[in-house]
């Protein structure tokens, strides 16, 4: 097929190969062109209608085209998309990070999540004059050469050698070092290894979902000040989502820099890096202080556009009480989901906070890091994922759950319909 003969999906994977834009592609069969989206649904080019439980890699906190986020972003449009100048939603974005996020009393913005880790990192480079930047194994901290070192799962006893990705040179991964997560003697060894050159500890407070051990924050926290390094917490995925303040707020642990991204977008492109005021003013030029200063840049930061997306998302999802709705949904999937297993006797867990899941088969041992995650049957994950998209519920096979506050009883229904479907296909293939 050729031309306006050809399906949306052959005309996509012509030109975009894959049809794919990240790192994960679902399986050819169920592949799909989205049309349009409303609340926790897609509806595709194909006429068909998904319950989605991928909200955009995360940022749909509200769902799809909530009135007061399209309203924001359509009378934005027509006040002007970008002017690479101050502007009034960005500065009621900043105001409201910095009232919400703990400790943070500036912020700079960023086109995603990416970007605000690799800001965060260049800065604490900058504010401490050291380059050594320590992660853990098997974190997601975007696309970028410096983020990338052991992801998506290096055994930990590789410690820091090279990224996973080709056409990264070494270089940039020399001065990654790689700890274990809720590993605290691990992260102590390494970094006192690396004291006198430690400028960073970057960690996601929930890493992809599993929550952090009793203590690993606070531990970091003391490890950072023991060294002299700066804690970046990445939060592109708990900031807001978590609680108001973020992880911060949730498990009372103070991070020096903290990295945003989906969320504060509303669903368009924004990430931040927020920090003290001492901190951001590295990234300020001609500010008094330090002769040197370090560089930030880009053309769409700051956008109204995407400013006043975040600000509605963000404002509906407190005045909604969102937060609390997508728990009631997770824990009504969550109850269902583990009541379906135990009748069919599949050994299941679920492992996330209470506002986003990943469903864990056959575990070997309690999952709480990346070992005993990748002990568990992954393949059955994936192939749950699968049959769930197969049945019309929106996931990325193998990949994490989000829920939105759109998400209704209805929507939990159908997913436990699934559910129950594809946990018998699991429980065939994967015995
Ligand atoms: N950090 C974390 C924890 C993430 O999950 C992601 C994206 N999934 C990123 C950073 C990168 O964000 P982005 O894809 O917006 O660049």
């Amino acid at each position: 097929m050729n031309g306006a003969d050809a399906s949306p999906v052959d005309r996509a994977d012509r030109v975009i190969p894959g049809a794919c834009f990240g790192y994960t592609r679902i399986p050819d069969e169920d592949a799909f062109v989205a049309s349009h989206g409303r609340g926790s649904r897609i509806f595709t080019t194909a006429e068909t209608e998904l319950v989605d439980y991928t909200l955009g890699s995360g940022p749909l906190l509200v769902g799809h085209a909530h009135p007061r986020v399209t309203r924001a972003i359509a009378e934005q449009a027509a006040k002007g998309t970008h002017f690479y100048a101050m502007n009034e939603p960005a500065i009621s974005l900043a105001e409201l990070i910095v009232e919400s996020v703990p400790r943070v009393e500036a912020v700079k913005f960023c086109a995603d999540g990416s970007q605000a880790t690799f800001f965060a990192m260049r800065l604490a480079r900058a504010a401490t004059g050291r380059e050594t930047v320590m992660k853990f194994a098997g974190a997601y901290h975007g696309h970028h050469d410096y983020a990338l070192p052991s992801f998506p799962g290096v055994p930990e006893d590789r410690g820091a050698v090279g990224a996973d990705s080709l056409g990264i040179p070494a270089g940039a991964t020399e001065k990654i070092v790689v700890a274990g997560f809720n590993d605290l003697v691990s992260a102590q060894d390494m970094a006192r290894a690396h004291r006198g050159d430690l400028a960073a500890i970057i960690v996601e407070p929930v890493q992809r979902s599993l929550p952090p051990a009793p203590g690993f924050l606070q531990g970091l926290r003391e490890l950072a000040d023991e060294t002299g390094a700066l804690l970046i917490f990445d939060e592109v995925v708990t900031g807001f989502r978590l609680s108001r303040g973020g992880a911060q707020e949730r498990y009372g642990v103070h991070a020096d820099l903290v990295a945003l991204g989906k969320a504060v977008g509303g669903g368009t492109a924004v990430g931040a890096v927020a920090a003290s005021r001492e901190l951001i003013e590295y990234l300020v030029p001609g500010s008094p202080g330090a002769s040197q200063r370090s560089f930030m840049s880009g053309t769409l930061n700051g956008n109204p556009l995407g400013a006043a997306a975040g600000l509605a998302l963000l404002r509906e999802l407190d005045e909604a009480r969102g937060r609390e709705a997508i728990a009631a949904h997770v824990a009504e999937v969550s109850a269902g989901l583990r009541d379906l297993a135990q009748s069919k006797s599949i050994a299941l867990d679920l492992v996330g906070p209470d506002v986003f899941f990943d469903v864990v088969f056959a575990p070997r041992e309690p999952v709480v890091d990346l070992a005993s995650y990748l002990s568990s049957d992954r393949a059955a994950s994936t192939r749950f994922g699968a049959e769930m998209l197969h049945r019309g519920i929106y996931v990325v096979p193998g990949a994490k759950f989000y829920v939105s506050s759109a998400h209704t009883s209805a929507d939990a229904e159908r997913f436990l319909a699934a559910a129950d479907a594809a946990l018998d296909v699991v429980a065939s293939v994967h015995d």
